[in-house]
């Protein structure tokens, strides 16, 4: 656990330098546990500690096997409709959603369980075909999609980087995202969080205007 928070030192210090040579504050900026393979116990120490307190679940039957009332958790994973039912109203943010069909599941479990549900839209920033995530050009269009469905808050952004790219044409994709998100956020009050950045690019993602960044193995240590 001393090694989770001496990492988490370093992130901050990193953060912390960035946002004052660029004008960010640094208050403005969430950092969360990505807990995949992750014990509950390290997750409830680090909550206690008191800077990370939310964690990004991949997977539905991890989530389920860790699930603790007193943690506050994301699924930032693919997320299949039939598994809806075990996270809506239990999660913060449902941060994967990305197809209509998905957005009818959320509902009818809303429905059923009579809650309302946050969500994050997924965006593919660099528009791969093997992952999940909507290309940038068809956010508005799918959000204007979302009003039959009343049970769903959007509340912005989770943007997933493409692998593999240097930082010129990372900061590309980011800063397409910052924008389609800003224009969207101008319209929408509650659309506000701009999920961008995990442990390899969450430096360049902040400074492109990231204002959630899912911190795994920089945190945590490599992956069991
Ligand atoms: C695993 C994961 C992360 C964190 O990955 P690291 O590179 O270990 O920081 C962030 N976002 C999603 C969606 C993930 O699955």
């Amino acid at each position: 656990m001393k090694s989770v928070i001496d990492n988490l030192n370093l992130i901050e210090e990193g953060i912390k330098s960035l946002c004052e040579s660029k004008n960010i504050d640094f208050n403005s900026i969430e950092l969360i546990g990505a807990s995949k393979f992750r014990d509950i116990e390290t997750l409830k120490c680090l909550a206690k500690d008191g800077r990370v307190t939310v964690f990004g679940e991949n997977k539905v039957q991890e989530f389920n096997s860790k699930y603790d009332e007193s943690l506050t958790w994301d699924i930032i994973g693919q997320l299949q409709s039939n598994k809806v039912k075990y996270v809506v109203g239990k999660v913060r943010y449902i941060s994967s959603l990305d197809r209509e069909s998905l957005a009818e599941e959320i509902e009818r479990q809303c429905i059923k369980h009579g809650c309302k549900q946050k969500c994050l839209i997924e965006v593919n920033s660099g528009d791969e075909d093997c992952k999940g995530g909507l290309s940038v050009d068809e956010v508005e269009g799918f959000i204007e999609s979302l009003k039959k469905y009343p049970s769903i808050e959007v509340c912005g952004i989770m943007a997933v980087a493409p692998r593999g790219v240097g930082e010129v044409e990372l900061k590309k994709c980011f800063t397409k995202v910052k924008e389609i998100f800003d224009k969207i956020s101008r319209e929408r009050s509650e659309f506000e969080v701009l999920s961008m950045g995990m442990s390899e690019d969450y430096l360049i993602a902040i400074e492109c205007g990231a204002n959630q960044v899912r911190l795994g193995r920089v945190l945590f240590g490599d992956r069991p």
